[in-house]
């Protein structure tokens, strides 16, 4: 089985629903540079102070602050892992290559007006970073988190001006990774697209 897993896809093609399963089914560590960022602004840290105007504009956290955080959650961590939102740009892809090696890229691919009907119906829990959609993965009581019966909420930058920037930097910056991982001869794609079970079995076999 595949030990380094880097999760690719666009904002809501659904790395983190896929990389919850994968924790939950064979007990990967998943880091989502994502879930740190919002946990460092809500508990209004250097970083979560550094970080908000640009993940409230959708754009990038600039590299210096966020290569030095993974390498160190990285060098933390033991066992599988799976990278949920990084490696984001081909320097972070740099950094990461020179730390350890990428078994599986997996690419979830979603078009993007799939993406913006997602995005915005989103709903995120703060405790312990579950998603779900408001019609699609709806939680069984309305407004609450199935797995730790937190509030859920709608991230900030999942509203539709956001949303439209986050794709945006996401075609500019990240997809050129699809090909960084292809020449690599890591690159797996899958469509990320219909029953969330029915995509985990095609992700379970991309694990192998
Ligand atoms: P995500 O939860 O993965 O959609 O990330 C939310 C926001 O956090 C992004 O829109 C960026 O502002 C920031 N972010 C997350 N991961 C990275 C990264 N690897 N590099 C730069 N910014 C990031």
């Amino acid at each position: 089985m595949k030990s380094t897993i880097v999760l690719l896809g666009p904002p809501g093609s659904g790395k983190g629903t896929q990389g919850e399963k994968l924790v939950n089914d064979f007990g990967y560590t998943r880091l989502s540079t994502g879930d740190m960022l919002r946990e460092a602004v809500r508990n209004q840290t250097e970083l979560g102070l550094k970080a908000k105007e640009y993940m409230d504009a959708g754009a990038l956290v600039p590299n210096d602050l966020i290569i030095g955080l993974m390498k160190e959650k990285i060098a933390a961590s033991s066992g599988k892992v799976i990278l949920d939102g990084f490696p984001r740009t081909v320097e972070q892809a740099d950094a990461l290559g020179a730390q350890l090696d990428v078994d599986l890229a997996l690419n979830l691919d979603v078009k993007d007006e799939e993406l913006v009907d997602r995005l915005t119906k989103r709903r995120s829990c703060p405790n312990c970073n579950s998603v779900f959609h408001l019609l699609y993965n709806p939680p069984k009581v309305d407004g609450i988190c199935d797995k730790c019966g937190a509030e859920l909420y709608q991230r900030d930058d999942d509203k539709e001006e956001t949303v439209l920037n986050r794709l945006r930097v996401y075609h500019e910056n990240t997809k050129p990774l699809i090909d960084y991982y292809r020449k690599k001869g890591t690159l797996v794609t899958i469509e990320g697209v219909g029953d969330i079970d029915d995509i985990f079995e095609k992700v379970k076999e991309a694990i192998q």
